[in-house]
């Protein structure tokens, strides 16, 4: 699968008939709360456990009949978060990047990430339970720990070793880097914890 980067509004690639789009999305809101008093949250990141067993994040396949990308993914955010997700829709500013998958179909899909307040996305947790798609396609919404404990591997390095859908740990860790969620040395650090 390959990944084709791009920074700023998206301007459309689109591949042809033959390849169903689909997008996503990253959630996030900056936190100031601390765990056991100390330990940074720093951001709240949304991913979600998926009815597959693996990670990844909000969205779907963008349908024909929807008005354009960031309206289908919407709709997608709908269904999978329930009444909260108003406040989750995504504009063209919100791209980051996209990907392209010729095997077993060909599909390409789009990745975004958007900032909510802490209450919004709190709400959108709330709400999360009463969505369309709850306990179907979507087992659960999940925060990402952005901090790594004294044992070296607790936190994001542990966090890093489960199984993701598709480039979700890749775009996990684009978004993290390019949006500044967290010090570029402490990510590049809980990558190579994870490796290890
Ligand atoms: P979904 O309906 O959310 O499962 O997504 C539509 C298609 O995109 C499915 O074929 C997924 O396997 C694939 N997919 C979902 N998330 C990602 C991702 N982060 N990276 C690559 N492919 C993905
Ligand atoms: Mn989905």
């Amino acid at each position: 699968m390959a990944a084709v980067k791009k920074a700023g509004p998206r301007t459309g690639l689109k591949l042809g008939p033959e390849y169903k789009r689909a997008g996503h999305v990253l959630l996030h809101a900056p936190s100031p709360h601390k765990l056991f008093g100390r330990v940074p949250i720093r951001h709240v990141v949304l991913m979600q456990m998926r009815f597959d067993g693996r990670l990844g994040f909000p969205g779907g396949f963008i349908d024909p009949k929807d008005g354009s990308l960031e309206e289908g993914l919407n709709r997608e955010l709908t269904e999978e978060l329930g009444p909260g997700a108003t406040a989750a829709y995504v504009t063209e500013n919100d791209y980051i990047s996209s990907w392209v998958m010729e095997n077993p179909q060909k599909i390409e899909g789009h990745f975004y990430a958007k900032q909510m307040s802490l209450e919004d996305l709190e709400h959108l947790e709330e709400g999360a339970l009463h969505a369309k798609d709850h306990g179907l396609e979507v087992m659960g919404l999940v925060r990402v720990p952005l901090y790594t404990l004294r044992d070296g591997i607790g936190g994001l390095p542990a966090f890093l070793c489960n199984n993701f859908i598709g480039k979700a740990k890749e775009q996990l860790l684009e978004a993290l880097g390019c949006l500044g969620l967290m010090p570029q040395n402490k990510l590049e650090e809980a990558v190579w914890a994870s490796q290890k």
